[in-house]
């Protein structure tokens, strides 16, 4: 079952001679329980493809569906609400609230939707994520491992439709950053829950069942994440981007 489909999607910033145009006519199309890596360099469209996916920018022209709905033709107040409960964001930065804890952050999408979370569901999600132990604790006075953790049980606590991570381990160590990425994999295989997941980490996008490529603005191909011959191509390109170097040392873990 196909779960998210765009026709000719594009997005230009800008107008005349300052036009940008940052996304050009990309087809693609993802079944429901399918984990998908977006691979490209930097500057290369990834991120403003993925906030049209989610619903959260407009196009300039084309359609996104989601479950076959055309979530554009939406007003902007559907829109809101299809975003609340069909769409979970990761972010390289995690986004948490600072003065809401570890729980209030996870329940902050279902708060602003009215519903209230049961407390076994909670508790389930504080567990799977490995913060037992931080439920009361601020952001501040979290590692960055622990704080992505949050976001992601935030991004899944809705059950969303749709779960797309930006970057998500690009703020992290090693360690911490195979740990996220073992919990979306989890998340995937337990739940059927689709991810759609921005990395420059070659080692974690080969993990996914299938890579899409994208260089200036469009899609290169779309295969298997594991045939050797596009994981090579795939090296070689990143080779050649500044952003390549994902995960420093002094990244705070
Ligand atoms: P990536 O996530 O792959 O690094 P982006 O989607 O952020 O790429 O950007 C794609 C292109 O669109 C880049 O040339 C970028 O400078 C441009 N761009 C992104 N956001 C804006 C914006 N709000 N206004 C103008 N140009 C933008
Ligand atoms: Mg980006």
């Amino acid at each position: 079952m196909v779960i998210l489909r765009t026709e000719n999607l594009c997005k230009t910033y800008g107008k005349n001679e300052n036009a940008v145009q940052a996304v050009k006519n990309v087809n693609i199309s993802i079944e429901k329980g399918e984990f998908v890596a977006i691979v490209g360099s930097s500057g290369s469209g990834k991120s403003t493809l993925m906030h049209m996916l989610g619903g959260v920018d407009r196009p300039t022209s084309g359609k996104v569906f989601v479950e076959d709905q055309d979530i554009y033709a939406l007003n902007d107040d559907k829109l809101a609400i299809f975003r609340r409960r069909q769409v979970g964001l990761i972010y390289q930065f995690y986004n948490l609230i600072p003065v809401l804890n570890v729980e209030e952050n996870i329940t902050l999408p279902c708060e602003l939707d009215h519903r209230t979370v049961e407390k076994e569901a909670l508790d389930e999600m504080v567990k799977s994520m490995g913060l037992e132990a931080v439920r009361t604790h601020l952001p501040n006075e979290l590692s960055g491992g622990q704080q992505q953790r949050v976001a992601i049980g935030r991004a899944l606590i809705t059950k969303p439709a749709i779960l797309l991570a930006d970057e998500p381990t690009g703020n992290l160590d090693t360690k911490n950053g195979n740990e996220i990425m073992e919990l979306l994999k989890a998340s995937n295989r337990k739940n059927k829950q689709t991810v759609i997941m921005i990395t420059h980490n070659l080692d974690l996008a080969k993990q996914a069942d299938r890579i899409i490529h994208i260089e200036d603005g469009m899609i290169r191909d779309g295969n298997d994440a594991r045939m050797d011959e596009n994981v090579a191509g795939m090296e070689e390109s990143a080779a050649g981007t500044d952003e390549n170097v994902t995960e420093t040392d002094e990244a705070k873990a």
